[in-house]
């Protein structure tokens, strides 16, 4: 989380693409909510002033200009994995970069090409790979 903040320059895991949360208590361990670079994104589909464009494999790209900051785009995304800029209110968009698997010590993270029809990007076992394509 404090890797994706920072490629912002900024350090608040507030502002990160990226979270982990609790599964629900300590034997059930945490879960990564981030963005899986939809080829259909939900989120692009809801947004009324068209300022989520779809990314070549998968995904969306924010155009900052043409938010709202309605929120729309948060509501929809299947994953729960849009966070919000409080500052300048409008979401925060996960780019793909794959700089969190690159810092993620323990290889949980992996940024790859999933080239499966409809499938959603999905991170490799326990090992880390950085592919971004
Ligand atoms: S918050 Fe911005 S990007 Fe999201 S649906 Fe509204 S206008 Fe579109
Ligand atoms: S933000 Fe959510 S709905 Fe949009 S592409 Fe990513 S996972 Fe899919």
């Amino acid at each position: 989380m404090f890797a994706c903040a920072r490629r912002n320059d900024v350090v608040s895991l507030s502002l990160a693409c990226i979270k982990v949360r609790s599964a629900g208590g300590i034997s059930r361990g945490f879960r990564v909510i981030v963005c899986r670079a939809c080829e259909d994104p939900p989120c692009a589909k809801v947004c009324p002033e068209d300022a989520l464009t779809l990314r070549k494999g998968g995904g969306v790209t924010l155009i900052p200009e043409l938010c709202i900051g309605c929120g729309l785009c948060r509501q929809a995304c299947v994953v729960g994995a849009i966070h919000w800029d409080r500052r300048i209110n409008k979401p925060l968009i996960c780019i793909h970069c794959g700089t969190c698997a690159q810092h993620c010590p323990y290889g949980v993270l992996g940024l790859v090409r999933n080239d499966r029809p409809g499938a959603l990007a999905a991170a490799p076992s326990r090992k880390a790979i950085h592919d971004p394509g």
